[in-house]
């Protein structure tokens, strides 16, 4: 015991001295971490730098808000970059711009801390090369959102060979960025809510009359007796997740039919779409802008793209094109032509993509489009960055809207553009939402999106007020009418009767606080018009015509939501008509 004891205490003395020996001769070329912090779009984002000999060894993310598919690229390229060329001055990753931003801030934060300035002339992230310009496919898919995937994952079970074009750096669109929330009548969840009055049919006729009778009657149907085969389609084959006891009542739908994805994002779909791609080996070729149609004897036989790299790159289609690019809410110049209501004075919620690439590739063929002036504005976005709340869909479970006299002005729950219309009638052009703990705890909004939360409260968009004098108080609204407006809802929540408003949905009493307050502005979110197509999603001429080998789906195309899309319904169409896109380009019919 005691030889065992001397051993040890032996190996300890060499241990320590062998740790002092390396310790002394290898000070110089030690590695140390710094950490430093850069402010996102959804609040800060910290990294710790670990620097060895001068160099940029590696950057490590300890914290971060922001949406983790628009990272990607920043997290993986703008990383590799910086720690080859040990240089932090960087290039933003376009599509992705402000958490590019927060992330080279806060690499030089993490620099500066270490003494170091490695910010020399500024590079750019290498754009990858094609070893093959021109390429040959069954079904080429322009566009890598919910419609793109749809319709290539569809196609590519149809036996096609398929590949995706994507001009940003990341995939996802509008769909990546929007609460996610799908309609489907006759849903599981809804059985187990025990919510036993719906049908194809009243979706169908909330959905015409939702955009003013102006959908094509035949296609509406195909979308609404097909919605809940997509819904069940994305949770048992893309495996997406949706909440189990939850649904939305979204504006203009007379039952609570919306789906919620795990995380109330369309971020869900989006990962789970990338995975099923990659499973199926469908490539996706990121910055790939497709340009023009390559025709033969009037049939669509593929796409002319460009690249980041500057390559002129030739997209052969054996059997077809599909144009999934979305809508052109990010296009203000082309939103001014089609409604000059729609100017600058407008932010979007949308992502940076949607620019109506597909319509303007397509005017050439001839191509049919509809109801371009129906844009949709969200009502109850951020008055800084025009993003969509989602900590606002409080608002589906009872949160009310004032105005800056403490008064209501509108039914909560009437279509977006019918709200959109009544804020801005309103002194300043916004609105505050109003709801209390009560409300939080049946929509969970602020847990759910805390991280958003947290950047408004930081903002001074929303407050948390223990009392209503409080809330008014912050935004300067006359107490006594706020009282007076609460009192009435109050009032209304008992009887379950809205004499102002006929409010569709069931109040919730807001006696007690906590309160939350938050204001709003509505912004552009949807582009309702769009390409004409049959129902094999083909798209049509002026003349009536289809225009072979050339079909189309979700927000490119115009023949679903007439004036006013509803809330839920984009997600339900693009799967929809994704689905059958890619089903018929891959039978070529
Ligand atoms: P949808 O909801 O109809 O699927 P999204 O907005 O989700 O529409 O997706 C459309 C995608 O198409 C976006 O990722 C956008 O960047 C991409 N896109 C738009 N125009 C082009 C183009 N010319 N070439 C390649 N991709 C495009």
């Amino acid at each position: 015991m005691k030889k065992l004891k001397k051993l040890f205490c032996l190996s300890l003395v060499v241990t320590m001295l062998f740790t002092l020996m390396t310790g002394c001769t290898s000070s110089s070329s030690k590695a140390n971490k710094y950490i430093g912090e850069g402010q996102g779009k959804h609040g800060t984002l910290k990294v710790e730098v670990t620097v060895e000999n001068q160099k940029i060894k590696d950057i490590t993310v300890l914290e971060t808000k922001e949406n983790p598919i628009l990272s990607e690229p920043v997290f993986n390229q703008i990383k590799a970059l910086m720690i080859d060329k040990n240089n932090a001055n960087v290039d933003a990753v376009s599509g992705s711009t402000a958490t590019s931003e927060a992330y080279i801030n806060a690499v030089q934060a993490a620099l500066k801390k270490a003494g170091l300035n490695l910010s020399a002339d500024k590079i750019s992230v290498e754009p990858e090369k094609e070893k093959q310009t021109t390429q040959e496919y069954d079904v080429v898919v322009i566009g890598a959102g919910g419609a793109g995937f749809s319709a290539a994952i569809e196609a590519r079970n149809a036996g096609a060979n398929v590949v995706i074009l994507e001009k940003m750096p990341s995939i996802g669109g509008n769909t990546l960025i929007s609460g996610g929330e799908m309609n489907a009548p006759g849903n599981w969840v809804q059985k187990k809510l025990n919510i036993n009055n719906d049908s194809a049919e009243t979706f169908y006729n909330d959905t015409i009359k939702g955009g003013d009778n102006k959908g094509v009657p035949e296609l509406v149907k195909i979308f609404t007796d097909n919605a809940l085969a997509s819904a069940e389609w994305l949770k048992d084959y893309i495996k997406v997740k949706f909440l189990e006891d939850q649904l939305f009542q979204f504006g203009g739908h007379s039952v609570k039919r919306a789906l919620i994805p795990e995380g109330h994002t369309g971020a869900e779909m989006i990962s789970k779409f990338k995975s099923k791609a990659d499973e199926l080996k469908i490539p996706i070729k990121l910055q790939t802008k497709a340009e023009e149609f390559i025709t033969e004897g009037g049939k669509v036989v593929g796409v002319k793209a460009k690249n980041a790299a500057g390559q002129d790159l030739v997209f052969k289609a054996k059997k077809g094109v599909i144009i999934a690019t979305g809508g052109f809410g990010s296009n203000v110049e082309m939103r001014k032509k089609y409604n000059p209501e729609m100017d600058e004075k407008y932010l979007t919620t949308d992502a940076p993509g949607t620019t109506g690439d597909g319509i303007i590739m397509t005017e050439k063929l001839n191509a049919a489009t509809m109801g371009m002036e129906y844009i949709q504005t969200y009502p109850i976005s951020n008055p800084k960055t025009g993003l969509i709340s989602l900590v606002a869909d409080s608002r589906f479970d009872g949160a009310i809207l004032i105005n800056q006299e403490g008064k209501r002005f509108v039914e909560e729950l009437e279509r977006r553009d019918v709200i959109s219309k009544a804020i801005l009638a309103q002194s300043g052009g916004y609105t505050y939402q109003l709801w209390n703990q009560d409300i939080d705890n049946i929509s969970k909004t602020i847990s759910v999106h805390k991280d958003e939360y947290e950047e408004l409260v930081k903002e001074g968009i929303l407050y948390k007020a223990e009392t209503l004098e409080d809330a008014a108080k912050h935004f300067q609204i006359p107490v006594e009418t706020l009282k007076a407006t609460v009192a009435r809802v109050n009032e209304f929540a008992k009887t379950g009767k809205d004499l102002d408003f006929n409010y569709r949905g069931k109040f919730v009493s807001l006696e007690k606080g906590p309160y939350y307050i938050q204001k709003a502005v509505p912004s552009v979110h949807h582009t309702m018009g769009g390409l004409v197509i049959d129902t094999n999603a083909k798209v049509k001429t002026k003349d009536g015509k289809v225009i072979e080998g050339l079909y189309a789906a979700g927000e490119v195309t115009g023949v679903i939501h007439g004036t006013n899309r509803l809330g839920g319904n984009a997600i339900s169409d693009i799967v929809t008509f994704g689905r059958i896109a890619g089903k018929y380009a891959a039978e070529g019919k």
